[in-house]
């Protein structure tokens, strides 16, 4: 792509005339030398944001990714982002659903990677819905490796020069979370609580580390509750729910049950993946308790 438009641009200014012709070279080295050391990349929400700044190193990332994993809503200036960039990360047609229509609308077909379909990467059903997928697919610690690493195989791919720096990086990630595994486990031993979850976010998390919710309430953050997802409710010790759930309804649900309300975060904040994996571990410690 790059190689393509500068030769497009060597080639157009055969027949300029000079001033025409030294603004096209002084636009070429502009280009050249904003382009040659660096990627612009696009995540669509953060947990994918944080592992793509793992492997980059620093920030090179053009639009802010969503503050909720559901419902992305993309601005203008992240549309002409979107066009701009080097690479598109996102999770699932399902998850971010304006971006197949702007991905066919603007051809960025060959940029963008859906990672719910890389190779290896583990993709479960929704635990209410069989035919839906379950997009939270970041919270198994093999999928976030097996992410990372498929950002690494494309920054080298766009970025040959730095391709060393950025499979390094790869180690160093690919290493933390392994040890981040291991503190999750050592927590989480010997965990026997009975407990519900609001929104079905966690099945990721809950089967590579081996819990499971008693219940599960809500297979989205606006569906109409039926009394039936309500049965037994008071059977539990405590109610898993998020940071992002709308007008706090699992708080108040809680609160009304009189059980226990442990909020989590599938999201997370600029502390790094593998962070955002502990947090979520600490919850259910703190769900136990
Ligand atoms: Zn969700």
């Amino acid at each position: 792509m790059r190689c393509a438009s500068n030769k497009l641009l060597l080639r157009s200014t055969k027949y300029q005339a000079p001033s025409t012709f030294f603004l096209k070279l002084f636009l070429l080295f502009t280009l050249l030398s904003n382009k040659a050391w660096s990627l612009d990349v696009v995540a669509s929400i953060n947990p994918v944001h944080q592992i793509i700044l793992a492997i980059a190193g620093d920030d090179h990332l053009i639009i802010k990714p969503s503050k909720s994993e559901h419902d992305y809503q993309l601005k203008k200036s992240d549309i002409s982002a979107l066009i701009k960039a080097d690479l598109i990360f996102y999770v699932d047609d399902s998850l971010e659903t304006k971006f197949p229509k702007l991905i066919k609308n603007f051809q960025l077909e060959k940029k963008s990677y859906q990672l719910s379909k890389i190779n290896g990467i583990k993709v479960l059903q929704n635990r209410k819905n069989e035919k839906k997928l379950d997009p939270h697919l970041w919270l198994d610690p093999e999928n976030g490796v097996k992410i990372a690493e498929f950002v690494t195989q494309k920054f080298c791919e766009t970025d040959e020069k730095n391709c060393q720096k950025y499979q390094n990086n790869f180690k160093k990630f690919r290493q933390e979370i392994f040890e981040v595994e291991k503190v999750i486990k050592s927590d989480l031993k010997g965990f026997d609580v009975d407990y519900a979850i609001y929104h079905d976010a966690y099945q990721y998390f809950e089967n590579f580390f081996a819990i499971k919710a008693q219940k599960i309430i809500s297979n989205d953050h606006n569906s109409q509750l039926k009394v039936s997802d309500l049965r037994d409710l008071e059977s539990v010790k405590c109610l898993v729910g998020e940071r992002m759930d709308e007008r706090s309804a699992a708080q108040k649900l809680a609160k009304n049950y009189q059980i226990k309300f442990v909020k989590l975060d599938v999201i997370g904040g600029d502390e790094g993946y593998g962070y955002l994996l502990r947090k979520i571990a600490q919850g259910f410690v703190e769900c136990g308790k």
